[in-house]
């Protein structure tokens, strides 16, 4: 098979493989922690502003739950399908056990262009969405949050819609909220500041001050755009950003706050036109100390891996890496930083959110971060660790970590001996 070819789910199983190889797993356990427990796929249909019924398709794979209940996003995108929810709730399993959450892996969505939706329409497609699945949900069962194209709206409809059924307030049904019905004041920036917080630990470590320290992001969503701003703000060069459409590069530094508010009116191309890089893709091959892949899946393959000039490349988005390409960067001594550690403070937050959902107490947004930052730079710690343990690359390490713990969970619970 060609990379080209190569998706999401082929680039997880390569991953357990690598991992299950270096560690000399049980062919057993590798065998279990590579299948899903549960994939659903399900058909709902929504009236649209014009009258006519459409049919959407909606999904949810829910992985593994070992370490405690189903968790994971809902996107809403035209490529989803059955096989990107896998893959990605696939990752959410590791990504939970390597930050040490009580929480297993899932993922969903729906095949769909939001941008094509009405308000009115996006409402009844995430009713439809949550009904169909409504049996599957659960505070104790799966616990869903926000991805690409989702957000805090998204989630209170769908909390809403989960509590009319079950006939009671169910706040912890689904994370991700507006903090007025039951989300975390911190969410909103979680998985950038994560990711903050270890590109942080990183300087620290290797003594370089922000303001020497250049970094490109592409994606300039809820990720993307949140991290280029907090980076921004603490005084590091953001020298490139891109959306789905647009580049801008500036070796002296881009105005980030510029930046976003161009994007909220006409767009990035309204920045400057001499700041414009030919087409969105060229912000990854600029030269930066920090690459931050913030969009989708599979960005950077083998065909472009020879290009990215970035020492360090941190994975805010999902799987931007393939196998292949992972190991090219190893070769020339550039540190690929995983997903499942880099964006790792949404899930925690999230996670912080349905304790306090439990709890029906509210944090304010500095003591959620301060915890947040206990669990993220433990598991870059670890990461670190096991990777120099079984010499080999950090998202070896990190994903043999998860696995360790995935085992003795196996153990504790009876599967294994
Ligand atoms: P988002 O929808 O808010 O933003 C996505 C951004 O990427 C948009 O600016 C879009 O224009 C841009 N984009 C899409 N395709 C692109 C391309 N080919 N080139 C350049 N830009 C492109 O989504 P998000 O929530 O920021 O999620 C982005 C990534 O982060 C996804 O992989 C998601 O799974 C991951 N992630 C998000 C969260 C979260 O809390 N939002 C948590 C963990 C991981």
């Amino acid at each position: 098979m060609t990379e080209k070819e190569q998706g999401p789910l082929d680039v997880v199983f390569e991953q357990i493989k690598e991992a299950s190889r270096t560690m000399k797993l049980k062919d057993s356990v590798q065998t279990l922690l590579s299948h899903p427990k549960r994939k659903v796929e399900v058909s709902f249909p929504v009236e649209m502003d014009d009258g006519h019924t459409q049919l959407f398709k909606g999904y949810r794979t829910q992985h593994n739950d070992l370490l405690g209940p189903f968790k994971g996003g809902i996107r809403f995108h035209p490529s989803m399908t059955v096989e990107e929810s896998q893959a990605l709730g696939t990752w959410m399993t590791f990504k939970s056990a390597l930050v040490q959450i009580p929480h297993g892996g899932a993922k969903g969505g729906v095949a769909c262009d939001p941008s094509m939706l009405s308000d009115r329409e996006l409402r009844e497609v995430s009713r439809g969405y949550m009904e169909a699945f409504s049996d599957l949900f659960g505070a104790g069962r799966d616990v869903p949050a926000p991805d690409v194209y989702t957000d805090p709206k998204t989630m209170g409809i769908m909390m809403d819609t989960y509590s009319r059924i079950a006939g009671r307030h169910e706040a912890g049904v689904i994370t991700g909220k507006p903090p007025l019905v039951g989300g975390s004041k911190a969410r909103g920036a979680a998985t950038a500041q994560g990711a903050v917080y270890v590109i942080e630990q990183m300087l620290e470590k290797m003594n370089q001050a922000p303001e020497h320290t250049r970094v490109a992001v592409q994606g300039f969503g809820n990720g993307g755009q949140i991290a280029a701003r907090l980076l921004y703000d603490k005084g590091f060069k953001v020298v490139g950003v891109s959306d789905s459409k647009t580049a801008l590069y500036d070796k002296e530094g881009l105005d980030i706050p510029k930046a976003q508010e161009v994007k909220e009116n006409n767009g990035l191309k309204e920045y400057g036109a001499e700041f414009l890089l030919d087409s969105s893709e060229d912000v990854l091959y600029v030269d930066t100390d920090i690459l931050i892949p913030a969009a989708m899946e599979g960005v950077i393959t083998k065909n472009n891996a020879s290009r990215i000039k970035a020492k360090h490349i941190m994975e805010l988005a999902n799987g931007p890496t393939t196998p292949e390409a992972d190991h090219m960067l190893k070769e020339k001594d550039q540190h690929v930083y995983p997903d499942i550690l880099v964006n790792a403070g949404g899930v925690i937050v999230s996670y912080l959110e349905s304790v306090q959902n439990h709890m029906n107490y509210y944090w304010e947004e500095d003591e959620i971060n301060e915890r947040m930052k206990t669990f993220i730079l433990q598991a870059y710690e670890n990461t670190e660790e096991t990777a120099a343990y079984y010499q080999t690359t950090y998202r070896n390490g990190a994903m043999i970590f998860a696995i360790q713990k995935l085992e003795q969970a196996l153990e504790f619970r009876g599967y294994i001996s």
